[in-house]
């Protein structure tokens, strides 16, 4: 028997329209994340036989706790263990229902919800606490939007949220990490040419009208949050949503990544604003850029290569601008010629443009970046140059940030940028 989910038991409302509700400083109650604590999330299925429905466990501390007596911010670890059951559930709407957490918790008035995955962030009012709001609260409209979103596949629903610093440092290294590096290793294996179908991704047309994401196995969205696994479980979760395919037919341009079908795709999802995009070049025609990039990828002439910066980094590049600077030129949904807004992922991709050179165009990248993806950028490049550790001949802000400087480093490294064609 199916229960319908209405109504939800929080003293908070809960809507739309307060998603893009910030939480400033001054306004905060509790942080979770950010910098300051662990903070993971995760959705998975479980056998609804051996499932309790709307069961909703708080292990460790609630936000209440005497402890916090006198304290400005409570600050917590948190993880957040959503655990669905339903005869149609599959393990590949695993991701998309995950990602929701992010839309949900951001529909509660009182909370601000960050990023995803181990990076997520999240943003209490002193407001909603006077109003009541306890962590459990998350659980509730978690709980209920699940069931009601996705009732075609959500029989069953149980939320556990840990607050534990040992639990959730535990639960993080030996249930998240490894799911988080299964689905990202499932991905890995697929590329562009073993599929027939690419899809489009139009959810950022509330804000920026004319940007269509093409979501292929070798490029996700540039949110990082869509890969082709989640946008082809959308499709079947949600027919007529934001991800709709894309039969690719014949390339009309192997090399920069033209096909037919995709151009009359972005033509039509964008009304005209946009008629021609390749997938794989930052020259001719590339995709647009909304402006939840992970990343924005720029040339630097005199270097033959490409920058790369994420949001997270706030100095200047050695492109002479920050994140926001490049981001205000870059976002809004045009396609700007030498610049583009990627995920993280792309950075490990060989399709990343790679009608440019590809990967070993890379010249620079903040240290945090840079060790972040180090690993799969030094797999594909040795698989495709047999370079090895090419991110150690990567520049970063720790070695060099001005121009000349980034060069003399790229010298003595033989950066291979150096002996390409001229990037323009
Ligand atoms: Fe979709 Fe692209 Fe927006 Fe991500 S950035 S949500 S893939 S349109
Ligand atoms: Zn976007």
């Amino acid at each position: 028997i199916k229960i319908k989910v209405t109504k939800i038991d929080v003293p908070v409302a809960v809507a739309s329209a307060f998603e893009g509700e910030r939480v400033r400083k001054d306004a905060m109650f509790a942080e979770f994340g950010g910098n300051k604590t662990e903070c993971w999330e995760l959705v998975t299925s479980g056998d609804p036989a051996e499932m309790e429905d709307h069961k909703i466990t708080l292990i460790g501390p609630d936000i209440d706790d005497p402890m916090f007596a006198g304290k400005d911010v409570v600050r917590l670890p948190l993880g957040i263990v959503v655990t669905v059951g339903g005869k149609a559930m599959q393990k590949d709407f695993e991701t998309v229902l995950e990602r929701r957490i992010h839309y949900f918790t951001n529909y509660i008035d009182g909370a601000m919800h960050v990023g995803q995955r181990n990076i997520a962030w999240i943003r209490l009012t002193k407001e909603a606490f006077e109003k009541g709001f306890r962590l459990k609260h998350i659980g509730e409209v978690l709980y209920a939007k699940m069931r009601s979103d996705f009732e075609k596949v959500v029989d069953k629903c149980e939320i556990t949220i840990y607050t534990n610093a040992e639990d959730v440092k535990r639960l993080g290294e030996e249930l998240v990490k490894p799911i988080y590096a299964e689905r990202d290793e499932r991905m890995g294996a697929l590329t562009d040419e073993s599929v027939d179908t690419f899809y489009t991704c139009l959810l950022c047309q509330s804000f920026a009208p004319s940007h269509v994401c093409i979501v292929t196995p070798e490029r996700l969205g540039l949110c990082g949050a869509v890969s082709w696994l989640d946008a082809k479980a959308t499709k079947e979760l949600d027919p007529e949503g934001p991800n709709q395919p894309v039969i690719k037919g014949q390339a009309i341009d192997a090399q920069t990544g033209r096909w037919e079908a995709v151009d009359k795709a972005v033509a039509s999802a964008s009304q005209g604003a946009v008629e021609k995009v390749t997938l794989y070049s930052i020259l001719e025609d590339p995709m647009t850029s909304c402006g939840c990039f992970e990343c924005i990828c720029g040339i630097m002439p005199e270097a033959n290569g490409v920058i790369i910066v994420n949001r997270e980094f706030s100095d200047i590049s050695p492109v002479g601008m920050t994140f926001g600077e490049l981001a205000s030129m870059t976002g809004g949904g045009v396609q700007t010629p030498g610049f583009m807004g990627h995920g993280r992922f792309l950075i490990g991709s060989k399709k990343f443009m790679s009608a440019e050179g590809g990967l070993s165009r890379i010249v620079w990248m903040p240290k945090e970046l840079k060790d972040d993806v180090a690993e799969r950028l030094n797999k594909a490049v040795f698989e495709m140059t047999g370079i090895e550790n090419f991110a150690d001949m990567v520049c970063d802000e720790t070695i060099a940030t001005d121009s000349e400087a980034v060069l003399e480093f790229l010298e003595s490294k033989n950066h291979p940028a150096l002996a390409m064609d001229p990037i323009m």
